[in-house]
């Protein structure tokens, strides 16, 4: 519950559409962040999957203030030198050949969208435009990636909403095989579902979705927003899985917490979004693009990217050895930096307080719906603060328990 002064001034001057917490952060170094009052909390939360390598790192806060030095921003009747050589970086390093720049995940993934709305349109006529989504999922707010997500309760008082997107069930071959056809333009899925519920896909489902878009020439969008740029301990998750999308966006880490969206497709796709079919003004920032090109250079590296697998299954261990003393989790699960316990039937509905309880602790993590703990910390976080912060979440489900 938020109180005092900073309820009123949030009360008073900002839209009710978040409940932030009762304390504000004010500095963050590496995974520790510290409040109004000087209370430390290590940072299990991550901005919600985006900073990848912490707060404050001294390369990011180089690349941006070199870059603030010399040019803010152009507007997109130029292109840029940081702009060119982070779009090279991510052709280099993925099945990609051309990137299309915006601001933030629910911005990529309308593009993508879009994208293959227009190119069925160009090359079948108007019919084929229906999209496939999976329940449960998250795409964004804008009201065609709230449309595309599986979660009604985010959609539903905005209707009419945009139409032509079937939901079916996530990790279910047999009903992606019954709505997927000659009609259907593109599939996007989340290779890890994460607010809903830190949901792995299965191998054999998003192969199963390559085939189905193969054989209806439909495009394989995989929305890489909160699993892209090292966070399943791989540079983007469909690695992990070795099927190629058609499309792929990515964000939140992409910038490490300066806001950055990218869409990245084959020249085959590309083309569709020609002069004029699609834009934004800030997309392709110099500052955005300078910050990203640090963040790729560290995280994109083999010995980075174990690192965040190694971290994984410490945290799995420890999880592990939590669970076998309180049996509050029913499931302990995810990929590398981006882990779910999911809790039992008899602690339903109680995630929320035990993320309270533990930010008392100094200890801040996600949730996932109300009855899953979602962890996605800094991908370089040190051993020590994962082991303090576990020790710090032991502590709050002590608390959490002795409530009962
Ligand atoms: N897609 C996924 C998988 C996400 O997790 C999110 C945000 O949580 C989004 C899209 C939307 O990104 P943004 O909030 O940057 O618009």
């Amino acid at each position: 519950m938020t109180q005092g002064p900073i309820r009123t001034d949030f009360d008073q001057y900002m839209f009710p559409t978040y409940a932030p917490a009762p304390f504000i952060p004010v500095k963050g170094k590496g995974s520790v962040i510290v409040d109004q009052q000087g209370k430390e909390y290590i940072d299990f939360a991550g901005g919600i999957a985006v900073n990848a390598l912490g707060h404050a790192n001294e390369k990011l806060k180089k690349a941006l203030t070199d870059q603030a030095d010399s040019l803010w921003h152009v507007g997109n009747g130029y292109t840029n030198e940081p702009v060119l050589k982070l779009a090279k970086k991510l052709v280099e390093s993925t099945f990609a050949d051309k990137v299309f720049f915006c601001n933030s995940g629910a911005e990529a993934n309308e593009a993508a969208l879009k994208l293959a709305r227009k190119y069925a349109h160009d090359h079948y006529g108007a019919a084929k435009n229906e999209i496939v989504a999976f329940t449960n999922s998250f795409h964004g707010r804008t009201l065609f990636t709230v449309s595309a997500g599986g979660q009604p309760k985010y959609s539903q008082d905005f209707a009419p909403l945009p139409g032509g997107i079937k939901h079916v069930a996530f990790n279910d071959i047999e009903a992606a095989k019954a709505v997927i056809g000659a009609n259907t333009c593109a599939v996007i899925v989340e290779p890890v579902q994460g607010e809903g519920g830190v949901v792995a896909a299965n191998s054999e489902f998003l192969q199963s979705l390559r085939d189905l878009c193969d054989q209806h020439d439909a495009l394989l969008i995989f929305d890489e927003v909160q699993t892209g740029v090292g966070r399943t301990g791989h540079l983007y998750a469909y690695m992990h899985y070795s099927v190629q999308p058609d499309v792929l966006s990515s964000a939140k880490a992409l910038g490490g917490g300066f806001p950055i969206g990218a869409v990245l497709t084959t020249d085959k796709y590309a083309s569709t979004l020609s002069v004029g079919a699609h834009g934004t003004t800030f997309g392709g920032n110099p500052l955005a693009a300078a910050v990203a090109n640090a963040v790729l250079k560290e995280i994109n590296q083999p010995v980075f990217l174990q690192g965040v697998r190694d971290r994984h299954d410490l945290f799995v261990t420890r999880l592990n050895e939590i669970n076998e003393k309180f049996g509050l989790f029913k499931e302990i699960r995810g990929l590398g930096l981006l882990i779910g316990c999911e809790l039992t039937p008899e602690h339903s509905g109680q995630a929320k307080l035990i993320s309270n309880l533990a930010a008392q602790q100094g200890l801040i993590f996600l949730i996932a719906g109300p009855d899953v703990i979602r962890f996605a910390p800094a991908l370089n976080i040190p051993v020590k603060d994962i082991e303090t912060g576990l020790a710090r979440f032991t502590a709050a489900i002590e608390i959490y328990l002795k409530k009962e």
